[in-house]
């Protein structure tokens, strides 16, 4: 079956001064709203000596002063559960998710019907872009517990029409003994899971390939848009792999790569306006072709729990405004996580390059230790399947992330979940 190209043509489409336009009408809006029902907003506002009918473009938003985890985190703890930057009672409230970010207490964020529509509308569109579609019968692999990446998400897919099968985690060998009776045709999940349901068909002698899966949809780990990784599970499967963006403190998803996989699309036009910052600094960074910064959002339509400048720590890579596909909505990479990041004498490395290179490779699993601060080479990497490599990787590694490691064969946990790359051995936690 034909289907259209896009799931809201109108507004992904879009020429970039209207988008601009929608943006400036629906802020003023927000920071109004926020500012009058939220007395940690009405404190922001009075630290940049901002008030709300000030802020009319993007560049009057950058009188108001960032908005940090740790503050959101400060206001729920002093007033539970969804502390002073809410804009809503409780009561107006249907659904709480928590935020899933690997380090200290996760947020409660809240979210009305209507912030529940937009997040599913929003997700449709990135979804779709991803490939998703009505006659796609669509396993929903992701966990189902707290975050948004389970039942945000789950809506989101929804809206494109897709038959969604809510799995959840946990479920992968009952999963294989129903298959044909589900015969799936597309898979949302992190991007370690498809690896292991395909090493959990390979056990019991069934060959992934002859699965049906003509379409792989992934989140939540930086790594999807690795041409290592990505090809790696294409094969695997015989299918077409895409990644997808969100934030739980933001929106569910509201990015993904469309079929010409040149990056992430921003679908989230009409709910959430993106800055890009020199993350030392905080100063804007202009988001054009090769601009790289820290992702910044404010919510254009939140009306449960808005973020005003929010810091996602998120580093990213602007890689176009235009696509092929027709989509307006800038597309780029996310580097890795600021928090992920370490430094050896200098250089910048993030876990998920060294994915793509050792997944190249044939290699899966493996594990980064740290066991001293500041890191000093050689960096001890522990890698499964690297027996009689082990030099030979190295080498690589020096040769194209420019620092020094050694590389031992090692043998990894299996996981189902987000696979742990870093292990800071300096800062407490257990080797693997
Ligand atoms: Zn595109």
């Amino acid at each position: 079956m034909e289907w259209a190209a896009y799931f809201d043509e109108r507004t992904e489409t879009m020429p970039p001064a209207w988008t601009r336009r929608l943006e400036e009408e629906l802020l003023t809006d927000q920071v109004t709203r926020c500012y009058e029902r939220s007395p940690f907003y009405r404190r922001k506002l009075a630290e940049g000596g901002v008030r709300p009918e000030h802020v009319l473009s993007a560049e009057d938003l950058r009188r108001i002063p960032f908005t940090t985890k740790e503050e959101l985190r400060a206001s729920q703890e002093a007033e539970p559960p969804l502390g002073d930057f809410a804009c809503v009672d409780l009561v107006d409230v249907v659904r709480v998710h928590l935020t899933s970010g690997t380090t200290g207490k996760p947020l409660v964020l809240g979210y009305t019907p209507e912030d529940l529509r937009t997040s599913a509308r929003i997700g449709a569109r990135a979804f779709w872009a991803a490939g998703a579609r009505p006659d796609d019968v669509l396993l929903h692999c992701l966990n189902y517990s707290f975050y948004t990446g389970g039942l945000a998400d789950h809506d989101g897919l929804e809206e494109t029409g897709a038959t969604m099968v809510p799995v959840g985690l946990g479920q992968s060998k009952r999963l294989l003994e129903l298959w044909q009776e589900l015969r799936p045709t597309a898979i949302f999940s992190t991007l370690t899971y498809p690896l292991y349901l395909a090493e959990t068909a390979q056990d019991a002698g069934v060959d992934p390939r002859g699965l049906g899966l003509r379409r792989l949809i992934v989140a939540g780990e930086p790594g999807g848009q690795l041409d290592g990784t990505r090809r790696r599970l294409e094969e695997l499967w015989g299918a077409e792999l895409s990644d997808t963006y969100g934030l739980s403190d933001v929106w569910a998803t509201f990015a993904a790569e469309c079929e010409e996989r040149n990056g992430l699309h921003f679908s989230g036009q009409d709910a959430v306006l993106v800055e890009l910052i020199e993350p030392e600094s905080g100063d804007p960074v202009e988001i054009e072709p090769g601009a790289t910064g820290e992702l910044v959002f404010t919510h254009l339509a939140r009306e449960a729990s808005p973020v005003l400048r929010f810091r996602s720590r998120d580093l990213a890579e602007i890689l176009g405004v235009e696509c092929p596909c027709g989509r307006t909505g800038f597309r780029f990479r996310v580097a890795g996580r600021s928090d992920d990041m370490f430094r050896v004498r200098g250089v910048n490395v993030f876990p998920s390059s060294l994915e793509g290179l050792l997944r190249e490779r044939g290699i899966d699993r493996f594990a980064i230790v740290l066991d001293r601060f500041p890191v000093e080479p050689p960096v001890e990497i522990l890698a499964e399947g690297a027996d009689g490599k082990e030099a030979e990787l190295a080498e690589v590694i020096k040769a194209k992330l420019q620092f020094t490691c050694v590389v031992r064969e090692a043998t990894l946990p299996r996981s189902e979940g987000k696979s742990k790359r870093l292990y800071r051995v300096y800062d407490g936690e257990e080797r693997p």
